[in-house]
């Protein structure tokens, strides 16, 4: 496998300005291919890294809470440079609460970013990866796809959700040369999680770092948080040819985690 053999491919990644998906864009961009960027805040920086590495990008800012923003998206890229041959389904939210105080609107905010935009990008790049007979879908789940805990009802509906939306996929594109696989991560730090360290800090009236090791301890055995670099190699591992006929698959990369 040469180091850019993903050399005129065009990647989508949702929710690329930040955490998991920008580790996931660089590492692509690094195994060559073109990158779409997408999400809210600056994508300035973003986009300068990923050039410094001799890709082009594209910025696109759909909300993943509107599908004719989403459906805008993919005919931009369209238009300007073809049709989308490795798509990440990354954006997502998380919101804690139980489930009689959940706010029916984070409910719907929730289901929408992490879930049903996965299913308007997916129907909208599909056609044009059949005309190729190649492509790469990735959805990146979470553990919460595979078990759940408590106060994370959304969430934990919406990942599952991914990871059945991620079989069917797999099972619409078994005879070509299009695959769906699921990346379900623990405990990354990224923004989304720090707020949950932060909460935890604020609640207990204990140190960021205390409530840092408490987050791990509760949940991951290695006691490690996986990095956005070591999810993005293994996005472009299921990019490669090594990756044909790896379909379906809800592939944890969770320092232990579901084993438990
Ligand atoms: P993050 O907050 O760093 O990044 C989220 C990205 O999504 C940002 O680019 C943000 O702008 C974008 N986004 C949010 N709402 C959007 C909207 N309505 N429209 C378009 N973009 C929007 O979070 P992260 O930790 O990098 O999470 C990325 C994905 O990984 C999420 O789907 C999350 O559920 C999943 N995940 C994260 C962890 C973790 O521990 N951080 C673990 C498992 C799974």
């Amino acid at each position: 496998m040469s180091e850019k053999f993903l050399s005129g491919k065009i990647a989508l990644i949702t929710g690329s300005t930040s955490g998991i998906g920008l580790g996931i864009a660089k590492s692509l961009a690094h195994a060559g291919a073109d990158i779409v960027l997408n999400g809210f805040g600056d994508h300035r920086s973003a986009e300068q890294d990923i050039q410094s590495m001799g890709v082009k990008t594209l910025f696109h800012g759909a909300d993943m809470r509107k599908p004719l923003e989403i459906q805008d998206m993919v005919d931009s890229v369209k238009k300007s440079w073809g049709t989308v041959d490795i798509l990440v389904n990354n954006a997502g939210i998380q919101h804690v609460s139980s489930i009689e105080n959940f706010p029916t609107e984070k409910w719907d905010d929730v289901l929408a970013i992490n879930l049903s935009s996965s299913f308007h990008t997916t129907r909208w790049v599909l056609p044009g990866m059949r005309e190729k007979n190649w492509g790469r879908i990735l959805n990146i789940a979470s553990v919460h796809g595979l078990v759940a805990s408590a106060n994370k009802s959304a969430y934990v509906a919406a990942k599952h959700g991914l990871v059945g939306l991620t079989k069917v996929t797999a099972l619409e594109t078994a005879t070509t040369g299009i695959t769906c696989n699921a990346i379900c991560p623990g405990w990354v730090l990224t923004p989304l999680v720090q707020q949950q360290v932060d909460a935890k800090a604020k609640t207990m009236e204990i140190s960021i770092d205390a409530a840092t090791k408490l987050l791990l301890s509760e949940k991951e055995p290695s006691m490690q948080f996986t990095t956005p670099a070591e999810l993005g190699a293994l996005a472009v591992f299921l990019c490669s040819t090594a990756g044909n006929n790896v379909r379906g698959v809800a592939w944890n990369m969770d320092g232990g985690w579901a084993a438990q």
